[in-house]
């Protein structure tokens, strides 16, 4: 397996080294033969060629089996035109990996932030929704009407919700078969209303799941009071967006929050959380972000190529993490005193005791 590695800005050099590590000794343990290619993109790529990302980067990537995208400083950037392009929006788009797989669940042994344990999914459409370059073929969907009025445009398209409602059951099938919407139908209601819809036609396809939905801003208050309540929430771009770094740090930290982007031919594991410039650095950011989401990355690879050892990798990766937590071999952000770079030992070390 090709993966293709970018660290990406802020803490993102060190978490994705820990990775890497991670990466390298289970591809020995579980005789994978995964190979590395580093490459740059954000604000190093800014500096040495222009943009924060190239065509040329993109067609690398497309040859590879797979990419573990670090975080981006985003913010910061000006225009696109000018070279200034959010990475993880460019693959997204360019890669067609519609499906934001966002896992949140408490660990035995972490500092969590609800007495409840919990075990939920968050799928957050990733194509389009309220991201303005997600929602047209090029430009923006952001205009500038007078200096002083601002319109931005969100678009919901049937495809799309379709697509993203299918993964959603097909994820709950193989867990507590509940799917729950999550909405502003009372407001948005042409589109969110047609987002319910598709999803109860594609519900049917699914008879043994539940089905139940929320408005989003309730579903605020639902999540933080009884989160062990739901299975897979399933919602459109922005509000995955927002609801997802909500439910990571109810598990404990952001610094938890490993996702995968997938789409049909191609997926990417991303940390959810941003570059952390506050503790950029330090040796402290938690790695088992960019840990999880490498994991999903192994496992969907093992699906698609009916790779009993990748599945295997990815399996023993989540096992070890659940390990390491237990036993308090963890960073600050969840109430450990391990840095960044030690986890890396800790978790071969524990590799090495399964042997
Ligand atoms: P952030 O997610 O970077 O940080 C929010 C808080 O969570 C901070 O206190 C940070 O220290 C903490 N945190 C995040 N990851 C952590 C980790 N692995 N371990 C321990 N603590 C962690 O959000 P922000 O500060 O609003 O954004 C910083 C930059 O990241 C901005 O430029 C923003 O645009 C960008 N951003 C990028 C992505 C992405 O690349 N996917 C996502 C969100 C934000």
């Amino acid at each position: 397996m090709k993966i293709v590695v970018i660290p990406g800005d802020g803490i993102g050099p060190e978490t994705m080294a820990v990775c890497d590590e991670v990466l390298l000794s289970v591809s020995k343990r579980f005789e994978l033969n995964i190979e590395l290619s580093h490459e740059s993109a954000g604000q190093e790529s800014l500096k040495k060629t222009g943009a924060t990302v190239t065509t040329e980067l993109l067609e690398k990537v497309k040859k590879a089996d797979g990419l573990m995208l670090g975080p981006m400083s985003t913010l910061e950037l000006g225009q696109a035109s000018k070279g200034e392009i959010n990475a993880s929006l460019f693959f997204r788009k360019n890669l067609d990996l519609y499906a934001n797989i966002r896992p949140a669940k408490t660990y035995p042994g972490l500092t969590k932030r609800v007495q409840q344990d919990f075990d939920l999914i968050v799928v957050r459409e990733n194509t389009e929704g309220f991201y303005a370059d997600r929602n047209v073929e090029s430009g923006s969907s952001e205009m500038l009407i007078t200096p002083d009025v601002v319109i931005s445009l969100r678009r919901i398209t049937r495809h799309c919700c379709e697509r993203i409602a299918r993964s959603a059951f097909i994820l709950a099938q193989n867990r507590k078969k509940h799917v729950t919407i999550v909405h502003k139908a009372n407001v948005l209601k042409i589109a969110d209303n047609m987002f319910i819809d598709i999803c109860h036609q594609v519900g049917k396809e699914f008879p043994d799941v539940r089905i139940d939905d929320f408005i989003v801003d309730a579903m605020m208050a639902h999540v933080v009071r009884a989160p062990d309540q739901f299975d897979v929430i399933v919602t459109t771009n922005m509000f995955g967006d927002i609801l997802s770094d909500l439910t990571s740090e109810l598990s404990g930290s952001l610094g938890l929050a490993g996702t995968l982007n997938a789409g049909i031919d191609f997926a990417m594991g991303q940390a959810a959380h941003g570059s952390a410039p506050d503790i950029a650095g330090k040796n402290i950011a938690n790695p088992f972000s960019q840990i999880i989401s490498a994991a999903m990355l192994l496992n969907w690879y093992g699906q698609k190529h009916d790779s009993k050892s990748f599945i295997a990798a990815s399996q023993a990766m989540e096992q070890i993490t659940l390990e390491l937590m237990k036993s308090g071999q963890v960073t600050p952000d969840v109430g450990g005193n391990l840095k960044t770079d030690e986890i890396a030992k800790a978790f071969i070390k524990q590799l090495q005791m399964k042997n």
